[in-house]
C-alpha cells in the first residue's frame, strides 16, 4: 500500500471517533493462570524487546500491543495455548514496530471485537501489513474518546492520555487504566515525563497497583513525582536481554525502587502473569502484592490552568478536567503562582 493510502485510511479512522457506550518455558504457570470467576489475569507476555500484555477474565478479554513482527507468532502461540479464539478488545499504543510489529500476524488469524488505535499514519511495512489485515476482516480500528468508561465485562478501561499532540511519536502513546473489581492497573505506553507532567494534573486517577512502565523504563520515564502519584504495588518493565538501548535504564529502576514497589522485568523474568480477584494482586507461583495507597494524596489542592487560581476540593468553582492541575500543598500551589481562590480560601 501506499503511504497516500495509508494516510486516506488514518483521516478516515480519525473521523470515526467511537461513542460512549513465549515462550513457552512458563507452562506450569500457565495452567494455574486460566481465571475462574471473579478474577482477571494479566500475562506479560515476554517478546523481547517490545510490548505486549494479554488482560483474561471469565468472559472477555483484552490484548495491548502485540511485540516485534518477529515475535508475532510466539504471541499467537501463547494466545492459542490460552485456547483464545476472539479478542475483544485490541489496543494498539502508537505505530513503532515493537508494539504493533506483530499485530498482522496475531489479528489475521484470531477475531477481534474492537480496535482502539491512537490514529497515527505510518508508512512502515509493518503498519501496512496491519492495515491490509484490517481491510481484509472488515473492521475498522476506532480512536478512543478520552472521556468515556469502556465497560468490558467486568474490566472498566479509561483512556487518559494523549489529550493534545505531544509532538512525538512515543508520548502520542495511547495510556489508559483497566480497572477489575478494587485493582486497577496502569498502561504507559512508550510515554516518557512530558506526559506524566500532564497526568499529574489528575493525581487521583493516577493511583494504581500494577504498572506498565512507561518506554520499557528509560530514564526519561517514571519520574518520582509521577511514581508518587500512581504508588504501584507492582511493576512490570517489558524489554529485550542486552537491548541496544540499554533499557531498562538504572535512574529508573532506582525511582521505582525508592517508590517501594515491586519490579518483574521480561528480559529477566521472562513471561510475567499477575492474577487478582478485585482485591489483592498476585504473582501465579508467587508472592502476593500488598496494596497500596498514596498517603500523600489526601489533601489535595485543585488549581485552574487558565485562570491560575486554586482551590480546595469541596469548592464550587472547580475547572473542567482540561484546565485541572492538582497540587499536593498549599505552598506547591503558591510557587507554581497560583493564587487562592477568593471563595472557598483553601
Ligand atoms: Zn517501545
Ligand atoms: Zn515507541
Amino acid at each position: 500500500m501506499n503511504k497516500s493510502k495509508t494516510i486516506i485510511i488514518v483521516l478516515i479512522v480519525a473521523l470515526l471517533f467511537s461513542s460512549c457506550s513465549l515462550y513457552f518455558n512458563q507452562e506450569a504457570s500457565l495452567n494455574n493462570s486460566s481465571p475462574v470467576s471473579g478474577e482477571a489475569v494479566f500475562h506479560f507476555i515476554d517478546v523481547g524487546q517490545g510490548d505486549c500484555v494479554f488482560i483474561q477474565a471469565e468472559n472477555k478479554c483484552i490484548l495491548i500491543d502485540a511485540g516485534t513482527e518477529q515475535s508475532g507468532s510466539t504471541v499467537y502461540k501463547y494466545l492459542k495455548s490460552l485456547d483464545v479464539n476472539y479478542i475483544d478488545y485490541f489496543i494498539g499504543t502508537h505505530p513503532h514496530e515493537d508494539h504493533m510489529g506483530g499485530a498482522s500476524a496475531v489479528l489475521s488469524s484470531i477475531d477481534v471485537g474492537t480496535i482502539f488505535i491512537n490514529g497515527e499514519a505510518s508508512s512502515s511495512y509493518f503498519y501496512e501489513k496491519f492495515i491490509d489485515t484490517l481491510i481484509k476482516k472488515d473492521i475498522t480500528p476506532k480512536i478512543p474518546d478520552m472521556d468515556c468508561i469502556y465497560e468490558i465485562g467486568q474490566f472498566r478501561l479509561k483512556f487518559l492520555s494523549p489529550k493534545k499532540d505531544f509532538g512525538n511519536e512515543n508520548d502520542n502513546s495511547l495510556v489508559f487504566s483497566v480497572q477489575f473489581g478494587e485493582v486497577k492497573a496502569l498502561f504507559m505506553g512508550d510515554a516518557e515525563r512530558s506526559v506524566e507532567a500532564e497526568l499529574l494534573g489528575n493525581k487521583k486517577e493516577l493511583d494504581s497497583d500494577i504498572l506498565k512502565v512507561g518506554h520499557h523504563a528509560s530514564r526519561y520515564a517514571s519520574s518520582s513525582a509521577f511514581l508518587n502519584a500512581v504508588s504501584p504495588s507492582v511493576s512490570v518493565i517489558q524489554c529485550g536481554e542486552g537491548n541496544s538501548y540499554g533499557h531498562p535504564h538504572d535512574e529508573a529502576l532506582e525511582r521505582l525502587e525508592d517508590a517501594s514497589s515491586g519490579v518483574f522485568r521480561t528480559d529477566k523474568d521472562k513471561t510475567v502473569i499477575l492474577k487478582t480477584d478485585g482485591k489483592t494482586v498476585k504473582k501465579v507461583d508467587g508472592e502476593e502484592f500488598e496494596k497500596t495507597d498514596s498517603s500523600t494524596l489526601e489533601i489535595i489542592y485543585i488549581g485552574n490552568k487558565k485562570s491560575k487560581v486554586f482551590h480546595c476540593e469541596a469548592c464550587a468553582n472547580l475547572p473542567s478536567d482540561k484546565n485541572r492541575f492538582d497540587f499536593l500543598s498549599r505552598e506547591d500551589a503558591l510557587n507554581s503562582g497560583y493564587k487562592p481562590c477568593g471563595n472557598c480560601n483553601p
